[in-house]
């Protein structure tokens, strides 16, 4: 018995691999009659941190199987399909490693192409295994709309672009598997989750499986609206002002250029890995693609849609005009560039702002503290903001309104106990 959790409804069973009493690594299968889905196939980061670290490294994905941090085999057996909520590592995980049966079902080809494909392939460590094996039969979800396992996407917000919720309508239940899951969308290229339920027709389900991730955060998480106050107020006061973002994240991106265009600046691209989303940005705001810029330093070829600028000898120079928008370890890489090559001047009156969104969801690509010890050194001020991905403690009980299962399974959550007692009063609530 590999499986953490397993529930029946109606003539439903539900058994989670992965995700029960921990944050990431979500894994549930969905089993009625002869029909058997998996949604997500998440790395459970929880493990990995207990058996690797420093020089201690995965030997490759068939040791992290063995050891628990990818789904087991059998959670694919006989399945029709594989659903991938959205791109974070802690839901798509491994794709190399899902048994070539089932189709596995992504929530866009060509965006996984252009990042985690792209950024994994020639990895030197166990994350080759991410892009899916050339033989895997590759599908995408289509939104809104019920398929052939009677599976619906229901597209939703979060800090990885794009995401979903599933609904699964089953002959003897309707089960909602929420995925990551923010409440208040960052900008408006995602619904609200009661506005998704309205448009496929969902007035209630019978079991939701519901992620619960700020239920153990200690701190407060920045809300859309203080988000776009807060970056105002440092446009304003601050000289150059950098944040960094979850490269997946084109929620953040599209508010942050939203917020450029108000407060008069040009939106300066400082990383590779936001490439992708400037194909995006052409259908989603093709007005402003004159105001985006991409740093001339890092050499990306000039077949884009968008023209290049200099970070030494414009956008330093002149800082009030810019904003620029980064993914921090290429940043860091090209300012000490500049520093080597004595074309760095002080940054003194500059801020950086670290949006942290999910610190326990995924690897950990930068030392925080080294990354803060250089920024120092070229006079900049650093300031981290919690922005999260995930709907805020307050914002359960809308959930539960809206959703009003009859039955809950908590899953990326450590505070399984809490939901489950505050969903028990928010039902009776709403019953009164
Ligand atoms: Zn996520």
């Amino acid at each position: 018995m590999s499986y953490q959790r397993e529930i029946i409804y109606g003539g439903v069973r539900v058994r989670v691999y992965g995700g029960i009493d921990e944050i990431g690594g979500n894994c549930v299968v969905i089993e009625e009659g002869e029909r058997k889905v998996v949604f997500d196939n998440g790395i459970r980061f929880s493990i990995i941190r207990k058996f690797y670290g420093g020089r201690i490294e995965p030997f490759g994905p068939f040791e992290l199987r063995s050891v628990g941090a990818i789904p087991p085999l059998d959670a694919f057996e006989e399945a029709s399909a594989v659903y991938v909520s959205h791109f974070h590592l802690d839901h798509v995980g491994l794709l190399s490693m899902v048994p070539l049966q089932p189709v596995i079902k992504v929530p866009s080809v060509s965006i996984l192409e252009k990042t985690l494909a792209r950024w994994y392939k020639a990895s030197s460590s166990w994350l080759a295994y991410v892009p899916p094996d050339f033989s895997s039969k590759i599908g995408e979800v289509e939104p809104w709309k019920e398929d052939e396992n009677k599976v619906v996407p229901v597209p939703v917000s979060h800090s990885c672009y794009p995401a979903y919720s599933f609904l699964y309508v089953g002959e003897s239940a309707t089960i909602f598997y929420s995925g990551d899951l923010r409440f208040e969308p960052l900008s408006f290229i995602r619904f609200r989750l009661s506005e998704a339920l309205e448009r496929v027709g969902v007035d209630r389900v019978d079991v939701a499986i519901l992620e619960g991730t700020n239920f153990s955060e200690d701190y407060a998480s920045v809300t859309a609206s203080t988000f776009r106050n807060y970056l105002s107020m440092l446009l304003k006061e601050y000289d150059l002002v950098s944040i960094s973002i979850d490269p997946l994240d084109l929620e953040t991106f599209i508010a942050i250029l939203d917020l450029s265009q108000i407060m008069e600046k040009n939106l300066v691209i400082g990383s590779s890995r936001l490439t992708w989303i400037i194909e995006e940005v052409e259908k989603l705001r093709p007005e402003v693609l004159d105001k985006i810029y991409f740093c001339d330093e890092l050499e990306i070829s000039p077949t884009l849609l968008i023209r290049s600028i200099s970070l030494s000898h414009e956008v330093i120079k002149n800082p009030d005009n810019f904003l620029l928008i980064v993914e921090p370890v290429e940043i860091l890489s090209l300012l000490r560039k500049l520093k080597m090559w004595g074309e760095l001047q002080s940054l003194a009156g500059s801020i950086v702002v670290l949006t942290d969104p999910e610190p326990r969801e995924t690897v950990k690509e930068v030392e925080e503290k080294v990354l803060k010890t250089w920024l120092k050194s070229f006079g900049m001020q650093i300031v981290r903001l919690r922005l999260s991905g995930h709907y805020l403690p307050h914002e359960f009980r809308s959930i539960i309104g809206t959703l009003k299962p009859k039955e809950l399974l908590p899953i990326h959550t450590e505070e399984a106990d809490l939901m489950r007692k505050l969903f028990r009063r928010f039902s009776r609530e709403s019953k009164k």
